[in-house]
């Protein structure tokens, strides 16, 4: 994965993810690797949503990430319903 701010866009963060970087269909719950225990994956809903990875607003279309949610932190784990595997 890299992440990239461009200070020549407004500070719009930019997320390349390859397909090698993707996996199968995500389930409703994931565990989590920071405290081990299963979260609910949340769709994107079109609006604005708060970015750990860039401490930014991102604005995305409906369903195209997932997160999950764990304590004051909001992650990143799947694009279009697949999940990303972190571990390459
Ligand atoms: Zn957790």
């Amino acid at each position: 994965m890299d992440m990239t701010m461009n200070p020549d866009t407004d500070g719009v963060p930019f997320v390349a993810i390859g397909e090698e970087e993707l996996g199968g269909p995500l389930g409703k719950t994931v565990r989590c690797e920071r405290c081990g225990k299963r979260h609910a994956v949340e769709n994107s809903n079109g609006g604005k949503r708060w970015s750990y990875a860039t401490s930014g607003w991102i604005d995305v279309q409906a369903g195209l990430l997932q997160f999950y949610k764990c304590g004051e932190g909001l992650f990143l784990v799947g694009i279009n319903g697949r999940e990303i595997k972190y571990e390459l």
